[in-house]
């Protein structure tokens, strides 16, 4: 089996940081994962909810120095919980994004054009508070990862999967639209055309290749194969036409997976191998094999193809790895544990145990 890269990898299972660090290990040689990007959620969407985790990016940065020379770590913007001044907002977006690029991390991941946050904050992508941030991330050629809609059957209460309706993932007309969504980043690239600009999940735009076409002819633009409701099911049943697709745009798509920590219960290898398994499955075979979405046919990549997609793109966007700043990582580590702001007794001793192991 063929090492990979992978683009998109998070931490934020309830398991202690010490515990995270040897799973991860572990993790990452079963599967052959050579290097990895660590993507940074400060707030993810839990139901109706957003919720924070103010130790996100502190955490993730020091995963990247304790795998480093091998790992990568994006920041996430923290945003403020009250009605605002835009201006102001703005502009601390713009000194958050300044602080992480010059203290280690090699990107931003953005999670704010998942439905239910652009609903809770009532902030499309697109919004003017962004505008600092992007154009700072534009003029240097910094890399952003995308979040961006779901799955379209999520819109529709009758097709949307079990698992979507029991997880609150399916949209009513309180939400914005899917097209409205994928319209968002469009308004951002024409404001911001050369913006370093990677869409998560491949966009969700498996139903709709000339929206993908078009996000794809601004120059900087790619998407990573992370799976979610399932994109590359879904092409492989039309693959004469995406296959096309995937060979004209073959520097532009990035593996991943959505690699986790999974907690080390009786389903630890189940859980972690799954995706993993799936896109591998996917691109290294042409036979068949089923996954929780239904049963697919692999497409067998040319080896050519895969040295692109699982290794050569990620290296293309990311270059090397960022100087760590450990100052950043004793600063911010210590003074969170000086507020009393964190409430979770894990997240308390994760903070300790990166002051002790740095
Ligand atoms: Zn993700």
């Amino acid at each position: 089996m063929e090492n990979v890269y992978d683009f998109h990898v998070h931490y934020t299972f309830d398991v202690p940081l010490k515990e995270k660090v040897e799973i991860f290990k572990e993790e990452f040689k079963v599967t052959k994962t050579e290097k990895y990007c660590f993507l940074s959620l400060p707030h993810h969407a839990h139901g109706d909810e957003v919720k924070f985790d103010a130790t996100q990016n502190v955490v993730g940065l020091f995963l990247k120095k304790t795998f480093s020379p091998n790992a990568y770590a994006f920041a996430g913007l923290e945003h403020p919980t009250a009605i605002y001044d835009k201006k102001k907002v703005g502009e601390d977006f713009l000194n958050q994004a300044k602080t992480y690029m010059a203290v280690g991390f090699d990107g931003i991941k953005m999670l704010e054009g998942y439905p239910s946050i652009v609903r809770n904050w009532n902030l499309g992508v697109d919004d003017c508070v962004y505008d600092r941030f992007y154009a700072y991330m534009e003029e240097n050629g910094f890399p952003i990862v995308m979040h961006i809609a779901n799955p379209t059957e999520n819109w529709d209460i009758s097709k949307a999967s079990a698992n979507a309706i029991k997880e609150g993932r399916v949209y009513d007309e309180t939400y914005p639209t899917k097209k409205e969504l994928i319209g968002q980043v469009f308004n951002v690239l024409k404001k911001f055309p050369k913006l370093k600009l990677t869409l998560a999940h491949f966009g969700f735009l498996s139903d709709d290749i000339k929206r993908a076409e078009e996000f794809l002819s601004y120059q900087s633009t790619s998407f990573d194969v992370t799976p979610g409701g399932e994109q590359l099911i879904k092409m492989s049943k039309n693959w004469d036409l995406w296959l096309n697709f995937w060979q004209k745009n073959l520097d532009r798509i990035i593996y991943g997976t959505d690699f986790y920590a999974f907690p080390k219960d009786e389903k630890w290898q189940e859980n972690f191998l799954r995706r993993p398994s799936f896109i591998r499955c996917f691109f290294e075979t042409n036979e068949m094999h089923s996954y929780v979405d239904g049963d697919f046919k692999g497409v067998l990549l040319s080896q050519k193809m895969r040295e692109k997609i699982y290794r050569e793109n990620f290296i293309k966007i990311l270059g090397e790895p960022k100087k760590i700043s450990i100052e950043f990582l004793i600063d911010v580590a210590s003074e969170l544990l000086r507020s009393n702001n964190i409430k979770s007794d894990i997240l308390i001793a994760d903070l300790k145990y990166i002051l002790e192991n740095l």
